[in-house]
């Protein structure tokens, strides 16, 4: 059989899914339309904040993980003399970004979220 002028190839797309749920959080902490292009027609460009490109939903396990994390980092803090129960927690969430390479990565909305409920937990 001779050549053919062309080769045929296919190519497989990972494309934006609406029905998927916008808000749905990935184990990067940021939510689903994150990870696309609002201004490019949801071109999957990958996530806005950390640059993540593999989007899978954050489980209540992996969750759970983090949120003991920032207990630990908040527990630690106190140890170390810090009167965090008083701290403003935007300054916490921040002092935690930068000190913890675990933390790091996380949204800081995020974080806030688990500081808050740990302290009013502590209070109850
Ligand atoms: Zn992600
Ligand atoms: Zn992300």
């Amino acid at each position: 059989m001779s050549e053919q002028p062309y080769l045929k190839i296919m190519k497989v797309e990972w494309v934006y899914n609406p029905k998927y749920g916008d808000d749905r959080i990935c184990k990067c902490s940021h939510p689903y339309y994150r990870h696309f292009d609002t201004y490019e027609e949801m071109s999957n460009v990958g996530c806005k904040y950390c640059g993540c490109r593999n989007f899978e939903e954050m489980t209540p396990y992996d969750k759970k993980v983090i949120n003991n994390r920032v207990i630990e980092s908040y527990n630690n803090a106190i140890e170390n003399g810090h009167d965090m129960d008083n701290k403003d927690i935007w300054d916490i969430v921040w002092d935690m970004k930068e000190c913890d390479a675990d933390l790091e990565i996380y949204d800081q909305r995020f974080l806030y979220k688990m500081v808050e409920d740990y302290r009013a937990s502590k209070t109850k």
